[in-house]
Order: structure tokens, then sequence, then C-alpha cells
């Protein structure tokens, strides 16, 4: 059983780091993607039921001078009663004295939110001494914001060092992340696939490199993919290439063929004449695209190619759209190789979806229940991917 899991918070004051940056409506201030609050959930009713009182931290927007009205975690509190099923009490600040006197006397069962942590400038500096204020809240230090793990802030890992080893430890959600990412980049069944797509090179360079000493296949698709057929001497048409990535396009093929790695590259696409919904469309090799005209999808062999290489595989990766799935016209790849990892999933691989808009693809498609693990944490998951050490995960493992 994990350390959260067995830990006994009876009686305990757990001071917990969620990530409640959750997006508001702009005039009435409802939350419109509830997502990140009941990802937290689990958590806070195991630390009530044990009969611990929970205090509940977190940061919301980008707040620039100190309290204002749309960061404030107040518009929150209703939700979080709701979601829980108590009575949330609130903390106009986070620090100070009236919030101590509240911390103080929350009883088992009970439930205090702080005011929004970015308040104080200190949050992202990482600053000692406001970790140290905060952590006079609590007996027992939470974290399961997977969302900002990727921050050395002072909630988020500076904290930490004020709480011994027993008395520091992940949440459910955290954990849940972290085994989804170690089981994937550390203890992978072979073959494994890293499925790697979206927009540009340059933003997956760094998880690409990383998985070349670990995956044994890797499929590129989505925009990215043009720039590689560039840099191989092919006539990409108008389709997004980053020239100044060619030669390291070049290089990551070398790297890969002298590691032993397949990297695939969709061999046809679904071509527009132009970047919008209502484009006129065609079908080409993706080598061969006529000037005019632009890759914005896979094609159906490169489906066909990609299904194979998807089904033979124990562990799969999933980062990043295969077309430009926001327009029906353009989805057929990423629905298709959504369905693809649903179905190896179903047939015993192990599939781990993460980081931005394939998690979109997902949702949008109803698969999410159908794959091994949809990470929550978009940033903090292509750190992981890319061999990152997070700082909120150091900060619990390592002290
Ligand atoms: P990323 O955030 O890097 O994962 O990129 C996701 C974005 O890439 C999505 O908004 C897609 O619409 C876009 N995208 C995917 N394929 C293409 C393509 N072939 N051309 C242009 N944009 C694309």
């Amino acid at each position: 059983m994990s350390k959260f899991s067995s830990f006994n918070f009876s009686g305990k004051k757990a001071l917990i780091r969620v990530d409640f940056n959750v997006p508001l409506d702009k005039a009435t201030y409802a939350i419109t993607d509830d997502t990140r609050i009941r990802a937290a959930i689990p958590t806070v009713k195991k630390i009530l039921a044990d009969g611990g009182s929970v205090i509940l931290m977190s940061h919301m927007g980008r707040p620039k001078e100190g309290p204002e009205e749309k960061s404030s975690l107040k518009h929150l509190i209703a939700h979080l009663e709701q979601s829980i099923g108590v009575k949330v009490l609130f903390a106009n600040d986070c620090i100070g004295s009236e919030a101590y006197q509240l911390s103080a006397s929350l009883k088992g069962g009970q439930v205090l939110l702080l005011e929004n942590l970015r308040f104080y400038k200190e949050e992202e500096k990482g600053d000692e001494a406001f970790a140290e204020k905060l952590s006079k809240h609590g007996d027992v230090y939470v974290n399961d914001a997977f969302g900002t793990a990727h921050r050395a802030h002072a909630s988020t890992a500076v904290i930490a060092k004020y709480f011994s080893t027993e008395n520091k430890m992940f949440g459910l959600l955290m954990e849940g992340e972290v085994a989804a990412g170690e089981k994937v980049l550390l203890n992978a069944q072979k073959p494994f696939t890293a499925i790697i797509g979206g927009a540009k090179v340059s933003d997956k360079i760094l998880i690409i490199e990383n998985l070349l000493d670990r995956a044994t296949d890797i499929i590129i698709g989505g925009g990215m993919a043009y720039t590689f057929w560039k840099a191989l001497g092919k006539n990409i048409g108008n389709s997004l290439c980053e020239e100044d990535r060619l030669a390291l396009a070049l290089e990551i093929l070398e790297k890969a063929k002298a590691k032993g790695v397949n990297i695939h590259l969709p061999i046809d696409s679904t071509i527009a004449d132009k970047f919008a919904a209502d484009a006129q469309t065609d079908h080409c090799e993706s080598g061969n695209i006529p000037s005019g005209w632009m890759g914005l999808d896979i094609g159906k062999q490169a489906i066909a190619d990609f299904k194979s290489v998807i089904l033979n595989s124990k562990t799969i990766l999933w980062n990043g759209p295969m077309g430009v799935f926001e327009m029906e016209k353009f989805q057929e790849g990423t629905k298709a190789i959504a369905l693809t990892v649903a179905e190896a999933t179903s047939n015993g691989a192990y599939s781990l979806v993460g980081g931005g808009d394939s998690v979109a693809a997902v949702n949008m498609f109803h698969l999410a229940d159908k794959v091994s693990y949809v990470s929550t944490g978009g940033g903090a998951m292509l750190e992981f991917f890319e061999g990152k050490t997070l700082p909120g995960i150091a900060a619990i493992q390592k002290l």
C-alpha cells in the first residue's frame, strides 16, 4: 500500500498543495471546467474519513500585484462544498494571524481553504521564509499538485523541508501521475512505442531525445512531421516547417538509426489549400505536396502503418495530435490513433496519454477511460517525459 493510503490522518491537520487553477467565467466567476478539482477530491476525502482535518492551498491565475478579485479562490467555495460534501471555511489570506487561528481551531472532518498563494510574490520565488510560514498550518504536508510539480515554488517544493520524512508525502493524484510516468519511462515493457505529434519539432525535441534511449519505436505525426520530410529533401508545399530545425531533424533520424530505434513518419497526408475548417482538401504523399497546399492530417496509409506499430506494442506513450484535430476535416488521423491506443490497451498494453492536446483529443473522442492513464499535468508531464527532475517530486522523494 502507498504511504498516503496507509497513513492514519486521525487527529492530524493535513496541509495539502492542490492545483485548483481552474478556468472561471469572466463575468460570473463560475467554474467552467472542474477537472482539476475533481482530481484532488479522493485525497481530501481519505483524510476526512480518517478523522483528520484538511487545509487546502493553491494558486490561481497569474496575479501580478497582490490580491485581485478575479484570482480569488473564494469563487471555488460553493463548488468545493458540493464536491466534498462538507462546509468549507475560507481564510482571506494564506498566512497571517487570522489564517493561523482558523487552521489551529480546525477539528477532525473540517476543511479550510486558504486564499491564493500567488497573492504573495514569495510563492513563485520559492522564498524560504514564506514556505516556513505556510508550513505552520499543518502537521503533515501532502503534495497533490502534479500540474505545478515542475515549479520550485514555496508551496510545491521548498515547504517540504519543514516537515519530517514521515510527515510529508504525495497525495493520491500525485502518486498516480508519478507511478504512471515511471512505469513508462523507467520500467516500460518492450516493444515501447512513443507517439509524438503536435505543431513544432522545437517543442518536442527534448522528449524525442530522451525517448531515443528508451523507446523501440517513435511515431512522428502532426505538423512537426513535415520538418522531417523537408530535411529529407522532399516537397512539403506550404506545410508547417521549422527551417532552423532541419539539421536537427536529420540528426534525430541518424541518432535513432545508430541506437536501433525505428522512427515512423506519415507516408501520406490529407492536404488543404488553406488553414481553415472550410478548406478544399485532397490527399497525397507527405513528401510530394504541391505548392500552395499544406498537410493538415496524416493520410490513410499512415494510419494503417501507425496502427500496426501501435497494436504490436506493450507500452504506449502518446503526446500530441496527428493533425489539426480541432477542425472536423482534419481529425481522422488523431481519432484513428486514439481508437487504436484504446484497442491496444484492451489487448493488454499499458498506455499513457499526457501533455496538452492529446489529452483534449482522447476526451473529445470519449476514450479517456479506454486508455491506462490520462495525465492531468500538461507542462509537468512534458518535463517528466524530457527526463527532467521535477522539484515537486524531488522534494518529497529525496529529502
Ligand atoms: P502541441 O501543443 O505542440 O501538441 O500542438 C498541438 C497543435 O498542433 C494543435 O492545435 C494542432 O492543431 C496543431 N497541429 C497538428 N498537426 C498540424 C499540422 N499538420 N499543421 C499545423 N498544425 C498542426
